[in-house]
Order: C-alpha cells, then structure tokens, then sequence
C-alpha cells in the first residue's frame, strides 16, 4: 500500500489519530525503528505531519515524520533535559477577549500577546461580543491594537457579525485559540461549525483543569487543512516570566526606539533621557502598553 500524508490530531496511549488531507480520520500505531530516533524530544506530538501505511480500514502504521516547522513546547523530564510538545508546527495563536463581560481588561491582553511574541507565533485578536459595544468611543481601546500592527477582528457570536472573516482567517492554517474564560470561544466555534457541537464553556473547562495533567493538545479538524488547538492555557505555556531584559523587544511599538536612550542598557522605567518613556510623554507610545511593560517588568525581576 502507498504511504498516506496527515496530521496527527490527538496522540493518547500509544495511538496516534491521523487525520488525511480529505478529512478521514485514522487509527495509526508507530512503526517500531521509528521510536528510537528522537530521544530528546517527542517523537509524534499532535500537529506533526507524518505518512502512514494504511493496514485495514480506518487503521494504519507511521512510518515517517515530517521534520517540524516550529513547536511550542515546554521543558519535562529531569532538570528540563527533555521537551515535551504541546503543539507542533502551530501558525497563529488567536486570542479571544470580550467588549464586556467580562470587561475588556488591555493589560491581561498585553500578557497574552507578550507570550505569542516570545514564542515567536503571530497573534491575531478577536473581539467578542461586539453586539455589546455601547459606543464607538469604546473601539478606541481595542483599535490601538491595529495601529500597533496586529490583525485585529470583531466578532460577536450572537449575531454572527466578524464571523466568517474569522473563519477566513483560521481557513487553512493550524491555530491555538486561547484568551480568558467566558469570553465566547466556545459559542465562536459552534458559530463557525455547528456540527463540532461544543458545550458553553467547555473550552475554557479545558482551561483550568488541574495543573498536573497533561497540557498537550488536541486539534480540531472542522475543515480539511483547518486545526484548531483546544488548549487555550497560554498561561500552562510556561511564557509568563520572561527576562525582564528582552521584555521591550516584545512591544513592537518600542522597536523604534532600540538604542535611541541615554543609557544602555535602558530599562526604560526610571533613567533620564530615555527614549521610549519620551514616546509615552508625546503619545507615540500608548500609556496602558507602557503600564502593561512596567507591571511585566516588575513581575519578572
Ligand atoms: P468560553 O469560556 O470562552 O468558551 O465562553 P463561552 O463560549 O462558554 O461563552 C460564555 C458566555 O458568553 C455564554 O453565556 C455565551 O452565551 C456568551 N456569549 C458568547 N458569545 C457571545 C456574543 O457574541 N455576544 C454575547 N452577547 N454573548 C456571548
Ligand atoms: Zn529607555
């Protein structure tokens, strides 16, 4: 038989689930020799592309693994010497908040984006529950995210207003789909496709199940070529203490100002003459963005 390409969506006790371009879904075990090749790493991890020799129907064998693009990961095994994957060969993480309930909070948001910036994956934000904006005035907090440069979405779940061009954004590409509970992740992934039959808050559940289990992912394949990640716990990601010292590299609106203080290394908080905070002062830099990168700093040092 000839060897069939997919992604593995879900790895659990041995079995690797393999779901092919046309969207069939395959029960495959590991061809032997494979297993000693990678001793540092995960061998299989959910987001791999592998081929797989069909065995009987619905059933086949790995017997190749396609090198990774990227993988989120964190350090496991003794003293970190070992990495376990969480999600191979993610493209975007699309983070979720809402115009209100629960209030829309920018500094928990700085966070999340800090995490992407660290790991490298771009972000893309979706407001939820846009049907709830009382005012223009209130798209002002959010649309400074779009002058940052960020790709920035309204939705609302309800009405189904931003709905396709998120799914247009999601078309093609595997996705972690994160943000803070009771924001509309679920009922957003219900409106996108109804057949994946989410219960409300299921994902956010996912979210906060106990810190011991396992934080490996699974994807949903609502369209062939589409995954979604449903482990939003950008917060298990282990990203949140970065180094105090690469911080202002993950504003990107700080950029700009790279070597253009007094003093260097700047933190950029209480030295004279400093770039970035003369930024603030003229509004080239927005004051929550500064606030968020003063609280992260403190929090990280
Ligand atoms: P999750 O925890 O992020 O998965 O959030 P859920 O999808 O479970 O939704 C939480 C609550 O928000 C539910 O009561 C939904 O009915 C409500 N909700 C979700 N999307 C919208 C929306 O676009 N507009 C409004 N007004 N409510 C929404
Ligand atoms: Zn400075």
């Amino acid at each position: 038989m000839e060897l069939v390409e997919g992604t593995v969506i879900r790895a659990h006790g041995g079995h690797y689930y393999v779901q092919t371009d046309d969207g069939l879904v395959a029960d495959c075990a590991l061809r032997g020799r494979l297993k000693r090749t990678r001793a540092r790493s995960d061998l299989v991890a959910t987001g791999d592309r592998v081929r797989w020799r069909p065995t009987q129907p619905g059933c086949g064998v790995i017997e190749e693994v396609l090198p990774r693009k990227s993988a989120l990961s964190r350090a496991s095994g003794l003293e970190g010497t070992r990495e376990e994957v969480i999600v191979a060969n993610l493209d975007q993480v699309v983070v979720v908040f809402a115009v209100h309930k629960p209030p829309f909070d920018p500094f928990m948001l700085d966070r999340y984006l800090v995490a992407c910036e660290a790991a490298g994956l771009p972000a893309v934000i979706v407001i939820n529950k846009v049907d709830l904006l009382s005012s223009e005035d209130e798209r002002e907090a959010m649309e400074l995210y779009r002058r940052i440069g960020y790709r920035l979405l309204y939705t609302s779940a309800l009405t189904g207003e931003g709905v396709e061009a998120l799914r247009i954004a999601l078309r093609g590409k595997v996705s972690a789909l994160t943000g803070p509970s009771g924001v509309g992740k679920s009922c957003l992934l219900n409106a996108l496709w109804p057949q994946l039959n989410l219960e409300v808050g299921e994902i956010s559940a996912f979210h906060q199940r106990g810190k011991h289990t396992t934080v490996v992912a699974q994807l949903l394949a609502p369209e062939p070529g589409t995954y979604v990640a449903d482990t939003p716990g950008l917060r298990q990601f282990h990203l949140w203490n970065v180094d105090p010292r690469r911080l202002a590299s993950l504003f990107p609106e700080m950029a700009p100002y790279r070597g253009q203080c007094r003093f260097s290394p700047c933190t950029h908080r209480h030295e004279p003459d400093c770039a970035v905070r003369r930024a603030v002062e003229e509004g080239e830099i927005a004051e929550t963005r500064y606030e968020s990168y003063c609280r992260l700093y403190e929090a990280g040092s």
